[in-house]
């Protein structure tokens, strides 16, 4: 993506396939609201959808996808291994298992969602269908720069995007420099931090959203838009959803982009993957599940 062009719809990754920078992403909308979600995404203009394994969820993307009349190939679909799945062999299979709920015979973007457990063998999963045609690219996510540089080393096909949390309160400024020297596209989860710490009455981003007659919303979007980030956001409102499509039409001043950085706490607002407890929580996750 040229970062002057701060209107530019789609970044092109390192194996020059074209991801609209705008996404709608489906985390903890139940399945049972998924279906018509997602329909009134693609309505409101979203080309990109973004679900995971393990929002359980997939089927429902699937069947909105189908239903929307919607040529399939302007469609971005990504989904994501969940770490049950890690390993080579049990990676390939819930990859057909993937196509199956979202009745898809090819996806664009594959990633692994965490960074724990057998994920080489997972990626390597990931490779073999990158080399079958079944999925047009393949990356990462919550992949800190230690793990993302180690993976990048070794491997063959080097992942094209790192989905990590990313908004006002936890920048991602050095780790999305070290994406931008590995050939990573950073994508953005939580854009919003789903809410927290008053996010959306933030003052300092309600002053800057007054000045351009934008919500606080569309200020937070635009943000990610011309440091050149993907962005996911969420919403289960179609206002909302028009919203936050509606972000090509302003431009934030070099000002008001700092003044939006002096809000960083390069802190997460959720769990830091680096941390044990963290590992933990994953890892008892996983245990759960296979005992249910
Ligand atoms: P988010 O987009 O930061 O925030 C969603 C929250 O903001 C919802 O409560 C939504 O409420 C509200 N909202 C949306 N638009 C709004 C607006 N214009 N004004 C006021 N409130 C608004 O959270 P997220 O869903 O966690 O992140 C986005 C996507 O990233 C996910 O759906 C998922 O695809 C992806 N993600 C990935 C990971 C990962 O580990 N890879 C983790 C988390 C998320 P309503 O729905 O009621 O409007």
């Amino acid at each position: 993506m040229t970062m002057n062009n701060y209107n530019e719809k789609e970044v092109i990754l390192n194996n020059g396939v074209k991801m609209p920078i705008l996404g709608f992403g489906v985390y903890q909308i139940p399945s049972e609201a998924t279906k018509q979600a997602v329909l009134e995404a693609l309505k409101v203009g979203y080309r990109h959808i973004d679900t995971a394994q393990a929002y359980f969820n997939e089927a429902e993307v699937g069947e909105a996808i189908a239903e929307s009349g919607i040529p399939r190939e302007d469609i971005f679909l990504t989904t994501k291994i969940w770490i049950d799945n890690y390993g080579y062999e049990k990676a390939k299979a819930s990859i057909d298992e993937s196509f199956r709920k979202l009745k898809a015979d090819y996806v664009d973007l594959f990633l692994l969602h965490q960074p724990f457990s057998d994920y080489y063998g997972a990626y390597r999963a990931l490779e073999d269908a990158y080399r079958e045609g079944k999925v047009r690219a393949i990356g990462v996510s919550n992949f800190y720069p230690d793990r993302l540089s180690d993976i990048v080393a070794f491997t063959e096909i080097k992942p094209q995007v790192n989905q990590v949390e990313t908004h006002p309160f936890n920048q991602q400024i050095e780790a999305q420099e070290n994406m931008i020297k590995n050939n990573v596209q950073l994508e953005s989860w939580a854009s919003f931090a789903e809410g927290r710490n008053n996010i959306f009455t933030n003052p300092v981003l309600m002053d800057i959203a007054k000045k351009y007659n934008k919500s606080t919303a569309q200020v937070m979007i635009r943000w990610q838009v011309q440091r050149g980030i993907v962005c996911l956001t969420k919403s289960v409102r179609p206002e909302r959803m028009a919203e936050n499509f509606d972000v090509m039409n302003f431009e934030l001043s070099a000002d008001d982009m700092a003044r939006i950085q002096s809000l960083d706490t390069k802190t997460s607002l959720f769990f830091s993957h680096q941390d044990p407890d963290t590992v933990d929580f994953f890892i008892n996750l996983v245990k759960e599940r296979r005992n249910k």
